[in-house]
């Protein structure tokens, strides 16, 4: 465990602690975005968990819309959207919880539908709210759960002691799972998901109604387990994935709408370019030359400190950089600052969503 988490589950304890005492006529959707890392990653890794065309009714509800997607072995995949997008009724099809109404999931090279047996043996499944038996203690509950997940006899005490250390539970491991704070109970979960030391683990918004400092030590946690195992986990927001995701695909109304790195999708989705600059000029005639540059869409100009800061926005294929700097040096204007600003997460988010 790393020194970090250690030192943020001794802190935590204090706090927490304290709480203790049949198939569709479906045409797929014609406007899913492409995956557009596939082709950039695809050649040389490999995917632990391949999703093809997995579409899925309630009756006459369509909640998941013909969406495709890869989680990279020993990544974390953050399976981001709004409430209501589809993202449990994925990660339960992922997780032999719940069957599909068309297409096809691969996890670990077995097939979800036809190979269930095996898919379940390769994972560790968190569902999101984690059926714990209230009167079973922690140490009884985790020895139980080894047993059905068939974590020989010889091993199940040294798989426990490692997963009561690794998720900050050794503390409470005589306790009923009942009493425990619901941050604890997340951390048994955790531990049950983890006990049979599976490959992959699928996590249902893992962070959800946890406290800051509970949220916090769980973002570490997922962290430490990265490189021994590859992690999708489901969230509705947005910082959980910017924190801790390799990578992340969006999806809203069962749609799939974006896929890749920050980076990936800042490139992709970016459709302005805002350039700030703080200029020591006449006021009026700076704001009127630099709005006159082409390429500008909008300039917002304000003083103050003796010099004019201005906001500049132009499209996502202009750079005004060189023309702007003629435009000063020419007018004997002078330049104190020239930085770009991208759009962040948020923006994007709320663009491919559609969220007000
Ligand atoms: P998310 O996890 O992104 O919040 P869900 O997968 O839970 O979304 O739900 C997606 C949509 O499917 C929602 O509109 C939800 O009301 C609906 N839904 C989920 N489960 C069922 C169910 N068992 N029966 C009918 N509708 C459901």
């Amino acid at each position: 465990m790393s020194n970090s988490l250690e030192e943020l589950r001794k802190e935590q304890q204090g706090s927490d602690m304290a709480e203790e005492p049949q198939s569709k006529n479906h045409t797929p959707s014609k406007d899913v975005e492409p995956i557009e890392t596939r082709e950039v990653k695809a050649a040389n890794r490999q995917a632990a968990i391949e999703v093809r065309n997995l579409t899925k009714y309630y009756g006459d509800f369509l909640a998941v819309d013909n969406i495709s997607f890869e989680v990279w072995d020993g990544e974390i995949l953050g399976f981001l959207g709004p409430n209501g997008a589809g993202k449990s009724t994925t990660i339960k099809i992922l997780s032999c919880f719940q069957p599909a109404t068309e297409g096809s999931v691969q996890v670990a090279g077995h097939d979800v539908f036809t190979d269930s047996l095996n898919v379940r043996r390769k994972i560790g499944y968190m569902p999101e709210n984690v059926p714990l038996y209230p009167e079973m203690r922690v140490r009884e509950y985790l020895r139980f759960r080894a047993a059905i997940k068939g974590v020989p006899r010889s091993e199940r005490s040294s798989r426990m002691a490692e997963c009561l250390e690794l998720c900050g539970i050794k503390e409470v491991e005589g306790k009923l799972i009942g009493q425990l704070s619901k941050g604890y109970r997340q951390r048994v979960g955790l531990a049950d998901a983890l006990i049979a030391d599976p490959k992959i683990l699928i996590l249902d918004e893992p962070l959800a109604s946890l406290d800051p400092n509970q949220q916090g030590y769980a973002k570490r946690l997922i962290q430490d387990l990265k490189g021994k195992h590859t992690i999708i986990f489901s969230t509705h927001i947005l910082s959980d994935v910017e924190e801790i995701c390799d990578r992340m695909v969006i999806i809203d109304k069962g749609k799939m709408v974006a896929a890749g790195t920050p980076e990936e999708l800042a490139n992709r989705y970016e459709d302005q370019h805002h350039l700030h600059a703080e200029v020591v000029g006449p006021f009026n005639d700076v704001k009127t030359r630099v709005a006159g540059i082409e390429g500008v869409l909008s300039v917002n100009a304000t003083e103050h400190d003796g010099c004019i800061g201005l906001d500049i926005v132009t499209g996502a294929d202009t750079d005004i950089r060189e023309e702007l700097s003629k435009q000063l040096l020419q007018n004997n204007w002078g330049l104190r600052e020239l930085h770009t600003q991208r759009m962040d997460l948020a923006d994007i988010f709320r663009k491919l969503t559609q969220a007000k």
